[in-house]
This record gives C-alpha cells, structure tokens and sequence, in this order.
C-alpha cells in the first residue's frame, strides 16, 4: 500500500528519478555507523529546482527530509531515524567551473572529494580537505561534516577552504551565501554557519571552494619511536618550533602490524611501538630546512631511525599504510568501532596514557590512528559484533574517550561530526542556553525541524534518557546491526 508522501512522490518524478519499493530503500537507511532504519522513498535530484519541490513537499505532509552525499559519515547523520525521504545527491556531480586566475572551483555538492582534486589537479592547483574518504565521499558531505583529514594542521578545514554556496532552506526557499571574493566583510558569515551543520540548516546544491597552489616540493618523512609518548612530544615540539607541516600523523603498533599484514609497505617496523609521519611542502629551499629541523626534534625525542621521501611514487608508498589504517584493522579484528575526538595537541602524551589504561580497565584493545597535528585522535575499539551486547559496551568506552576529551579542554569530534551517535554527548560540552541558542538558529532555516530530524541536538538530553526512549520504542524505526 502507497502512503501520501509515495503517491505525491509518483506523481511528481519520473521513475527513475525514486524509489519507492522498500527494498530498494533499504541500502539508503543507513552510513559507516552500526545504525539503520528504512527511509519511506529515495529522491535522487538533478538540480535546486527539484530540492525546493521537494522541500516544500515535506513541509507540506509534516515528513522528515534528510540529505545524503554517499553515506561515509561514522555517526549515524544520514540514518532516517523517523522514517520520510532520502534525497541523494549523488547524481548533482557536475563539475561547473575551475578558474585558477580566482582560485576558485564551482561544482554541485553530490561531486567527490577526488573528482575535486583531480579537476583542481589538471591547473596545478588543490583542494586542501582531503579526508580519507576521498575518493566516495561528496563536498556536500565534506562541508556538512566540516570534513578534514591530514591537510587540516596547514591548511585547515572546508570552513577555511570555501567562499560561498547556494543551498535550500527548510523553508523550502534557494538561498546563496557569500560573494566570490576572497574578503568576506558583507552580511553575516552564513557560509561557515551552513558548513558543519550536517544538513539542518541548508541542503547545500552548489558549492565554491577555495583552491590552493600545488607546492614545488613534498617530502614525508617517518620516524619510528619506542614510545607513543615521545611520538606525542615530537609533534608539539615540531609545532613549537614554528614548523606547520602538511600533514602529521601517528599510528600505534598495532595499527602498524595490521597495515603490514595487510598491505605490506615494507618500510613500518613492526617493533616501533609508534611511528610519526610528517608531511613538508612548500619551496626547495624551505622544505629542506623544516626537514632538518623536524629530524633533530625528534631523534632529541628519541626516534630510532628516519626515512624520507621526496618522489611521488616514494612518498606514496609512505603514506600507502596510513591511508589503508581503517580497513587493515577491519581484516585483523571482526569489527571496530572508529571514535572521533580532539585535545589540545600538547595533551597528546596525556590523553593517549588514559586511553591506553581505558582499554586496560575495559578489556578491549583500542589501535590508535590520529591525525596528531591537530590533536585529531581516531582511536579503533575492536570487539566481536556477533557477541550480543558488545556493541553497546564498546559504545559506552567510545563514550568515556570522548569524556576524557573534553576534561583535557578538547572536544567531541574533530572531523566525523555529531550525527546520532554522539548527539547525547553535546551536554559535556555546551549548556542549556548554549544549545538552545544553536536551535534557534536551527529554527529560522527550518522552522519545522524537518530537515534531518533527531541529530546533533540531545533529544532526548541524555545518553541514559535516549536509551531509555529506544527501549520504549519512541524511535522504533532505528535498529542496530
Ligand atoms: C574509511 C573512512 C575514512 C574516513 N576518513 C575521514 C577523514 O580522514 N576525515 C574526515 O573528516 N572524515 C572521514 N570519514 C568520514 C566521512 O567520509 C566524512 O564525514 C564525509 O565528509 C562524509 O561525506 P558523504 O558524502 O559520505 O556524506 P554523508 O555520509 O552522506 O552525509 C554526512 C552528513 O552530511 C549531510 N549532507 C550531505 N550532503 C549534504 C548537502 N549537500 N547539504 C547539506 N548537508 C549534506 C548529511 O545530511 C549528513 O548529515 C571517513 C569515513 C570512512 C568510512
């Protein structure tokens, strides 16, 4: 039986343009969490126009819309929590214009991360965020999640690296934020507003990011240490000393050993209990003097031995095992679960000491895998999925890590964003008022709450209180798997 919303849906789009079957809906209820619940219909927009229907529509029979890019996020952002429409953006994935003379590249949000790169590539130029992810995730999803990756520590994040947007509101109404100039002094900053929102504010459709000149010269240089501490130190120091790399990255030993077995760079000693990679560019002459400067700072850390590389194919291979980190640790364990959270980078040795006696107190061995420039730990839990109730423990250590975070004066997410997942953690850090200053916020783009309902905001306020609501089948359409 179709319902009101299937039967407007129908009338309004061509079949190929939906889906209404729900088994064809179900891929689309859920991301990279361990959340899922089934969308009534799928929209797959081909321009604004088609969004402002579709908005108008929803807000018309009270449904909940909740924007995609490709379902890479980690924290449930995409899951339908209470059912309504999908709408994908994978098919808005033009590229519509790279002018290097402006530094600027206009695309449709549903474009890739690496579609970017490679139509920014072809002038000589970059976009700076570069997560992981690259190569499924949209810029839509980069700039909702205010998505990073090892780039961030030199060139910061999609909130630094976009000049304006056109988006839809949950009005219903096509706004356009910023003018397309590189000093941005007109009218309230609604560009960085609308990025991080993880699409409650506007549905990003078109997008202008910032593009950066290819540097001259990258070289990654790999220290490999006895000690995660003295990894730690390293990065601060580097940072002290006026050096801001490109990248900066730690992984453990245990990442280090699922990398080699998975992939085999042959260049991780499997004994180092931490390496730090580190990433130079800019000219000749000033990547050589970092690079003396970053090798001194750690050997007086006490790294055992250095390697660097400077050619593409080298540098490549470098970067191959910490880029391969998630999915090598998915093969050695059943299942991990990836927490996202951040300290002040000269907490690192402290915050990594506590996870380390978490993992201990709680019997799961925790991999760790960070973008230690920014003080960005991701640190794996690994568990066994197919043991009822090991999901929900693993959550509430994932949980403690995130508290541990924010006592050391950091926060709740680096890069992945609130989503679901994390939504009931937001009270340790923003108040009342706080908090409800953001929903007002919310409510003047969407006054009916109806874009991607049920994320980022504690709804209910506590982790004990949206537990006790699940149970009560308040949600009852999400389910774990
Ligand atoms: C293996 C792996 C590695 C990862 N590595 C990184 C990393 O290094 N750095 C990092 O930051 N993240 C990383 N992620 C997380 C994820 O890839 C990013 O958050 C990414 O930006 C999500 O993009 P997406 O297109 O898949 O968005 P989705 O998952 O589809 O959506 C994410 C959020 O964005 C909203 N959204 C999507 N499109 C729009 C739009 N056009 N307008 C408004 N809102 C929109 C959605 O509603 C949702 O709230 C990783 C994920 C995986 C699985």
């Amino acid at each position: 039986m179709t319902t009101p919303l299937q039967r407007e849906l129908e009338r309004m789009l061509p079949a190929e343009d939906r889906l209404l079957d729900p088994a064809d809906c179900w891929s689309y209820g859920a991301d990279n969490s361990r959340l899922h619940a089934a969308p009534e219909a799928v929209v797959f927009a081909r321009d604004a126009r088609a969004i402002v229907e579709l908005v108008q529509l929803c807000r018309r029979l009270k449904s909940p819309l909740i924007v995609r890019g490709r379902g890479t996020g980690t924290t449930g952002a995409v899951v339908p929590q209470r059912g309504g429409v999908v709408l994908s953006l994978e098919r808005m994935n033009r590229i519509l214009e790279v002018d290097p003379a402006n530094r600027w590249l206009i695309a449709e949000a549903g474009v890739t991360n690496t579609e970017v790169q490679q139509a920014a590539g072809r002038e000589g130029f970059f976009w700076p965020p570069d997560p992981t992810s690259s190569a499924f995730c949209t810029i839509g999803g980069n700039l909702a999640c205010n998505a990073a990756g090892p780039r961030a520590v030199k060139y910061g994040t999609p909130r630094d690296n976009t000049l304006g947007l056109a988006a839809v509101a949950g009005t219903g109404e096509a706004l356009r934020t910023g003018v397309y100039t590189t000093k941005g002094v007109v009218g309230y900053d609604l560009t960085r507003l609308i990025i991080g929102s993880e699409g409650t504010l506007g549905l990003a459709t078109e997008i202008t990011l910032r593009i950066v000149k290819t540097p001259d010269v990258i070289r990654v240089l790999l220290a490999d240490f006895t000690s995660i501490e003295a990894a730690g130190q390293s990065v601060s120091d580097i940072i002290s000393a006026g050096i801001i790399p490109g990248g900066m990255e730690i992984m453990d030993n245990f990442s280090i050993n699922a990398v080699e077995d998975v992939v085999s760079t042959n260049c991780y000693p499997r004994d180092a209990t931490a390496i730090l990679l580190v990433e130079l560019d800019g000219l000749e002459v000033e990547v050589e003097a970092a690079s003396q400067k970053v090798e001194a700072i750690c050997r007086k850390n006490g790294a055992r031995n250095l390697q660097s590389a400077s050619d593409p194919q080298e540098r490549l291979t470098l970067w191959k095992g910490r880029k391969a980190a998630f999915a090598a640790v998915g093969k050695i364990s059943p299942d991990y679960y990836v927490q996202d959270g951040v300290v002040p980078r000269s907490k690192l040795p402290e915050i990594l000491e506590e996870i380390e006696a978490l993992s201990q107190r709680s019997g799961y061995r925790i991999a760790n895998v960070f973008h230690a420039g920014d003080g960005n730990l991701h640190p794996l839990i690994l568990y066994d999925n197919s043991v009822p109730g090991e999901l929900e423990k693993v959550e509430e250590v994932g949980g403690e890590i995130l508290k541990l975070c924010v006592k050391k004066g950091g926060t709740i997410s680096g890069e992945h964003g609130i989503g679901a997942d994390k939504r009931c953690y937001m009270p340790e850090l923003f108040n009342e008022t706080d908090l409800a200053t953001m929903l007002w916020v919310r409510d003047v783009f969407d006054p009916k709450r109806m874009a991607n309902p049920d994320k980022i905001f504690p709804t209910p306020k506590t982790c004990g209180e949206a537990a006790r609501a699940q149970a009560q089948k308040e949600f009852p359409a999400v389910e774990r798997y």
